[in-house]
């Protein structure tokens, strides 16, 4: 999968070269590519920001400098997706990443984190990135969410500070990608780059090859199937007594049926007790189901 990410913060991104996000991205599965939002500021200062049309507290930022750095970004990646193109949002014409060659005026990539994507080679199956921009006032972003972003070749955030971007910058791409305004939770960040993290790791682990074992993301909370809407259970492991705190002793019977029963319970009890906005979507409750939550 290629990520881009375009913002005045890229050194933020730091993370994504550690644990799993840094080995898939060593092994060629992630190539991300950070991109800095005010290289396509052209005054003095590289001013990104302006103050808002009607009035009100703090900082809009600009629509040039966005545009600029979308078509840039996109433009670039044309030379690498052969079939890339800003032009319109088609999907055929697959082509192959061919890494970071060349490059266009303006961009830079952020020292340390330079050349340390290997180039990766695959099927691009869109021949323009989907357009994702993190605010409080987007969709929400949830575990299907995460799915479906899972299964495009190429994702493009652009994390904003201040008030935003001006609004015009997702008008004038939504006629030519796919954009989507999405936020990570009810609650307002300083910035758009922590969102972008949360984002590219709830995404990035669902690729394969990506987790050491493949189970773990159909077990985790909220996974499509048995888990959906559903909090996974407590876990536990050696040793069985710590501090006087046993593990349940069906965990330790070696029953397989039994023991992903006592899950089910668990995750429903759990579901119902922390999060009971979840269970009215819970699909096909069965007897034992109900039992639980009884
Ligand atoms: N005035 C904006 C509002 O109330 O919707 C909040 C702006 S916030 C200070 C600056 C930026 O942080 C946003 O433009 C967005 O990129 C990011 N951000 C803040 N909270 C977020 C959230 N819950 N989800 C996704 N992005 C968020």
């Amino acid at each position: 999968m290629r990520i881009d990410i375009i913002s005045i913060f890229p050194e933020y991104f730091a993370p994504l070269s550690v644990s799993l996000m840094g080995k898939a991205r060593e092994r060629g599965i992630l190539d991300i590519r950070l991109h800095q939002l005010r290289d396509w500021a052209h005054d003095v200062h590289h001013t990104v920001d302006d103050t808002p049309y009607g009035g009100g507290p703090g900082m809009v930022m600009k629509p040039e400098v966005w545009g600029e750095a979308i078509d840039a970004v996109i433009a670039r990646s044309a030379g690498e997706f052969p079939g890339a193109s800003i032009a319109s949002g088609g999907t055929s014409g697959d082509g192959v990443v061919a890494g970071s060659s060349g490059g266009i005026a303006g961009e830079s990539l952020v020292s340390g984190l330079e050349g340390e994507v290997a180039a990766v080679g695959g099927p691009v199956a869109g021949r323009t990135p989907r357009l994702i921009v993190p605010t409080p006032s987007g969709r929400r972003f949830t575990q299907s969410v995460a799915l479906e972003y899972a299964a495009e070749p190429w994702l493009l955030f652009a994390p904003a500070r201040y008030e935003g971007i001006d609004s015009r910058v997702m008008v004038e791409y939504a006629s030519r990608l796919r954009v989507d305004e999405v936020s990570i939770g009810d609650y307002v960040l300083a910035g758009g780059e922590a969102a972008v993290l949360v984002m590219v790791e709830a995404v990035a682990r669902l690729l394969p090859g990506v987790l050491g074992n493949a189970n773990s993301v159909t077990d985790d909370s909220f996974a499509p199937g048995a888990m959906q809407n559903l909090l996974e259970g407590p876990v536990y492991t050696k040793p069985p007594v710590w501090r006087g705190h046993e593990v349940p002793e069906i965990l330790l019977s070696g029953h397989h049926g039994k023991i992903a029963r006592w899950r089910r319970d668990e995750a429903l009890r759990r579901t119902y007790i922390r999060r009971p906005d979840l269970l009215p979507a819970v699909q096909d409750l069965d007897k034992a189901d109900r039992q639980a939550l009884a």
